[in-house]
């Protein structure tokens, strides 16, 4: 599954694309992908849109659309106009990949969501498990939107500070890293990311939240930038959209505790333990992460 810094890139690869063209045409191939929205109704929507942006939201995907307003241009926002300013958001869950397709490429198995472009270019949208989750919205519903409303604060934003995840922690009696991973209280980390903050921070995963000192609390908060940063930096230029690309697959190397079950720790040599906490596998240090 794609974490936050692999969504970041797939974001930053179709800015590179997509910002300035327009959707001639929409083709849906799988109808539950688009929620309650006929095929039809989405395309007579999305069509002759211009894309105006890219941008992310936890990990929906947000490609911001501007229709041609009929009215000279001015934008109808008006209770009972048309909404001009569109936004499609998209979760990739499992195994969703956008690709940028030439007019004579074939079109791969799994492609559910093919996006006709002005410069004879398909946005393409494939999934093999089809977990993932299309939804055309007008830009003002977007963050009254389910799935979107609930999200903590992104983790790169002004409003993540030491005092924010202070205040978050002291009301859970849940152990860290299962704390870590819900969105809505702190957003950004998966199952990866979260383990590697712990560890960096020398935290261990099983501490109780609301127990974590001061001076912790403000490591860790630092730890959960510098490893999404990272992570970020680190998967530079490997996302390339004609292709695909397997998620997490470009940065390994660079973890320290996550899958190192039974080999030693980077920093003691003790060997990496592992565990389940919420279904969710747990890697940690006995020696660097005490409790
Ligand atoms: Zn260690």
């Amino acid at each position: 599954m794609p974490e936050l810094p692999e969504v970041e890139h797939v974001v930053r690869a179709l800015r590179r694309v997509v910002v300035g063209r327009t959707i001639v045409a929409s083709e849906i191939r799988l109808r539950k992908l688009i929620g309650e929205m006929s095929p039809t109704t989405f395309d007579r929507k999305i069509r002759n849109a211009a894309i105006t942006g890219v941008s992310r939201r936890g990990k929906f995907i947000l490609i911001e659309c501007q229709k041609p307003d009929r009215q000279g241009g001015q934008r109808s926002r008006a209770k009972g106009r048309v909404e001009t300013h569109l936004v499609l958001a998209v979760h990739l869950r499992m195994t969703g990949k956008f690709l940028y397709l030439a007019a004579d490429d074939e079109l791969p198995k799994h492609s559910h969501a093919v996006f006709y472009l002005d410069n004879d270019r398909r946005l393409v949208f494939r999934d093999q498990r089809q977990f993932g989750i299309m939804r055309l919205l007008p830009a003002s519903k977007l963050h009254q939107t389910k799935g979107i409303v609930e999200l903590a604060p992104e983790p790169f934003g002004d409003e993540f500070t030491i005092d924010y995840l202070r205040d978050v922690l002291k009301r859970s009696e849940r152990t860290l890293k299962t704390l870590l991973l819900d969105q809505t209280k702190v957003l950004g980390l998966g199952n990866i990311y979260a383990a590697e903050a712990l560890f960096r921070a020398g935290i261990s995963p099983f501490t109780i939240a609301a127990k974590l000192s001061k001076p912790k609390t403000a490591r860790l908060h630092g730890e959960i930038r510098d490893v999404l940063g990272f992570a970020v930096d680190h998967i530079r230029g490997s996302i390339k959209l004609e292709q695909g690309f397997s998620y997490g697959a470009a940065f390994e190397s660079f973890w320290q505790v996550y899958d190192r079950e039974g080999e030693p720790c980077v920093n003691c040599g003790t060997k990496i333990r592992r565990t389940t906490q919420g279904g969710r596998s747990t890697y940690w240090c006995p020696k660097c992460q005490r409790k």
